[in-house]
This record gives structure tokens, C-alpha cells and sequence, in this order.
């Protein structure tokens, strides 16, 4: 019987991703290739997935014997046949396509890539909060409209005599009878790009540059919820040169301090100060929103407030980016400020005492306190304190250093 059954539903694949017919000639293959591999450069923006599938669908078709196979058998049938070997690199089988020996309309091999332009772009809380659109003006390179980036008025860039097009000159010279030093630099009629323009024929434009000088405003969309460090691209907006993939215009966000919230991730943080009283009695105060809103913040009846502690409101922390309905927590810290005088009449200290739970201290009378010792309270500042105390010890540290050295030297003497 036969080999192998023939799979007509497997052997199509390859000319529908190129979009030629399946009696496609090797010049249409080519040129469908070529179209579809620069579009679909992954440097130019182009889907990753999808040059692979056209360099494989190429190097395929292009090749008369695996595409007998496949046509016969399908991609199945090439698996095996290629001794599991795979495809090759994508990015190969491009360079390759465009080597010298294929060059053709100009077009002189991988086009390089050019730089992206990294912009710092910074905005306030409320930005990131509510959303933005800033408008800067930029300006940048762009290839010349009246010769399309030739640089002459005919279209033609002629070959640079001086350097045979290399864009490199090199010179020998006899530095000694039978010895000659060779040396390459750039040449200077071209200035290393390999071709000349003649004088007459130069674009009256861009004067032969190929490139002028564009002034553009773009408009960035600072997206709510964005956060700092993310970066806002704008693909193939950057300086163009010829022979070149435009590299990409890209906005960084720096987000300013902002004067009272703070933020982590999705959630906002602001400090809020109570008086004790408010600690104890309850609060009530306004908070003005990044985006205006003013929010009413109140204690729940008879609650405490201890210093340190945190509360949150729900959904009035930073909406999420891409999903600003949702949104994070808004942190309140509360500091507790005790009354600065540093006494408290006695009679109010009775009133309080009255509604005050009782110390935990023992107070009561049936301990002798006669047998204990009358000792004194000082005020201190720890910190100076601890400043202090450090440097002395490290002050010691240091003169025990310099005794330690004699002690250093009789160590070999007492190894036994
Ligand atoms: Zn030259
Ligand atoms: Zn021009």
C-alpha cells in the first residue's frame, strides 16, 4: 500500500500565511515573504509569533524538495523528514533572506535599530488619581518628505568612488622595505555611509542630510492608576534615519511627593493627629480627596483612638490601572497628642480618675509601703542618651584595639 496517506487538510497552511496560492512561483514566494517579514518584524512592533510562522512557512516553500513534501504530505510529513531537527531562527532565515547576495531595490540587509527616546514625564498623586492627558511638543527626525529620505532630487545615491560603498578607506603604507602597514578608517567623502550624492543632484530640502527636522506634539494619556516607574510608549515615534526600524518614543512616570497621602501599590496612607481628647471622646474631621471630594471621617460612638493605631475607609485608595472601579484602601495613622503641660491639676485628675478604668499599677494600701525605698523620676532624651553612650563605647573599643597589639605579637610563643 502506500507510504504514508496523502492529508490534504495539513498542506495549505504555509501559502495561507504568506498569502500566496499554492502555485505560487519562487519570485512571488519571495516577494510575499519579504513584505510580510518586514511588516511583521518583532523590532518594528510585529507579532513575535507570527514572523516565526512566515520565516518557517518560507524556509519551507522555498526550499523545491520540502516543498514537494509538503505539498504531498503536509507540515507532519517535514517534522520527521528534518530528523526532528525543528525550524531555524526566525531572525536567520530574515538576515539571510536580506544577505548581499539577495539585495535588491536598495534595500541594504537587516535594517538596524534605531535608538528609543526615554522621556521623564512627571506627575502629581492627583494625576495618577483621577486620570490626565498632557500635551508636549517634541521634536525629532524625520526621513526628508520631498526625496523620501534619498537625499537627491534623482533617487539615486551613488556609490562613494573613494571607498567602493564600504563606508571604510584602506591605506598601506611601506614602513620598512618588504613590510607594509595596513591601516582602515572611515572615509571622508561619504563620512562612512558609502554612497555620495553629487552636488547638483543633492535634495534641496534636507540638502542631502535625508532626514529633517519635524516639531510634533504628542498627546500622553497618564491612565488612571498608573503608577511610578511605568512607562507610556509610543512605538515608532522616535528620530527616523534611513535604513532604519524608528525606534519608540518612551514616557517614564515619576510621581511627585505628594504633600499628604502617600501611596503603596493601591492604597493611599495619609497621618492624621487626634488631641487626647479626641483619642478618648471622639473625632470628626473633613479630608479633601486627591480629586476634590471632601470626605467626612468620624469615630464610631464611644470609641478609643490608641496612639499608633491605623483605620482604613474602603474603596478610597488608588483605583486599580486598567480597572479604576476597583480601588484600593485609604490608611488612616493616627498619632495621639498628649497635653503638652506637664502637670494636671489634682482635682481634674479625680474627675477623671472617676471615668477612667482604674491602672492596672498597684496602688493599694495593704502593701507596706514603708519598707520600700523613696527613689526620684528624671526626665531624660533617651535618644541623646543612647548617642552617647555609643560613642563611649565605641571610644573604648578603640583603646582596647591599641592594647590588643603587643598582646598580637606573643601569640606564635604560645602555641604549644
Ligand atoms: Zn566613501
Ligand atoms: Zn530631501
Amino acid at each position: 500500500m502506500f507510504g504514508r496517506a496523502p492529508r490534504t487538510s495539513n498542506n495549505s497552511k504555509y501559502y495561507e500565511v504568506l498569502g500566496v496560492s499554492k502555485s505560487a512561483s519562487q519570485d512571488e514566494l519571495k516577494k510575499a515573504y519579504r513584505k510580510a517579514a518586514i511588516k511583521n518584524h518583532p523590532d518594528k512592533g510585529g507579532d513575535p509569533e507570527k514572523f516565526k510562522e512566515l520565516a518557517q512557512a518560507y524556509e519551507v516553500l522555498s526550499d523545491p524538495e520540502k516543498r514537494e513534501l509538503y505539498d504531498q504530505y503536509g507540515e507532519d510529513a517535514l517534522k520527521e523528514g528534518m530528523g526532528g531537527g525543528g525550524v531555524h531562527d526566525p531572525f536567520d532565515i530574515f538576515e539571510s533572506f536580506f544577505s548581499p547576495l539577495h539585495r535588491r531595490d536598495g534595500f541594504r540587509g537587516r535594517k538596524k535599530q534605531g535608538e528609543d527616546v526615554v522621556h521623564t514625564l512627571k506627575v502629581s498623586l492627583d494625576d495618577l488619581y483621577k486620570g490626565t492627558s498632557k500635551k508636549l511638543s517634541l521634536s525629532r527626525n524625520k526621513l526628508c518628505p520631498k526625496c523620501k529620505g534619498k537625499g537627491s532630487k534623482s533617487g539615486a545615491s551613488g556609490r562613494c568612488y573613494g571607498c567602493q560603498g564600504s563606508g571604510m578607506r584602506v591605506t598601506t603604507r611601506q614602513i620598512a622595505p618588504g613590510m607594509i602597514q595596513q591601516m582602515q578608517h572611515m572615509c571622508p567623502e561619504c563620512k562612512g555611509s558609502g554612497e555620495v550624492i553629487s552636488e547638483r543632484d543633492r535634495c534641496t530640502q534636507c540638502k542631502g542630510n535625508k532626514v529633517v527636522q519635524e516639531k510634533k506634539v504628542l498627546e500622553v494619556h497618564v491612565e488612571k492608576g498608573m503608577k511610578h516607574g511605568q512607562k507610556i510608549v509610543y512605538p515608532g515615534e522616535a528620530d527616523e534615519a534611513p535604513d532604519t526600524v524608528t525606534g519608540d518614543i518612551v514616557f517614564v512616570l515619576q510621581q511627585k511627593e505628594h504633600p499628604k497621602f502617600k501611596r503603596k501599590f493601591d492604597d493611599l496612607y495619609v497621618e492624621q493627629s487626634l488631641s487626647l481628647t479626641e483619642a478618648l471622646c471622639g473625632f470628626q474631621f473633613v479630608l479633601t480627596h486627591l480629586d476634590g471630594r471632601q470626605l467626612l471621617v468620624k469615630s464610631n460612638p464611644g470609641e478609643v483612638v490608641k496612639p499608633d493605631q491605623y483605620k482604613a475607609i474602603n474603596d478610597e485608595g488608588m483605583p486599580q490601572y486598567q480597572r479604576p472601579f476597583m480601588k484600593g484602601r485609604l490608611f488612616i495613622h493616627f498619632n495621639v497628642e498628649f497635653p503638652e503641660s506637664g502637670t494636671l491639676p489634682s482635682e481634674k485628675c479625680q474627675v477623671l480618675k472617676a471615668m477612667l478604668p482604674s491602672g492596672s499599677l498597684k496602688q493599694s494600701s495593704d502593701m507596706d509601703l514603708d519598707e520600700c525605698e523613696e527613689t526620684t523620676l528624671h526626665d531624660v532624651n533617651i535618644e541623646e542618651e543612647m548617642r552617647q553612650k555609643q560613642h563611649q563605647r565605641h571610644q573604648e573599643a578603640y583603646d582596647e584595639d591599641d592594647d590588643d597589639e603587643p598582646t598580637m605579637h606573643r601569640m606564635p610563643c604560645n602555641q604549644q
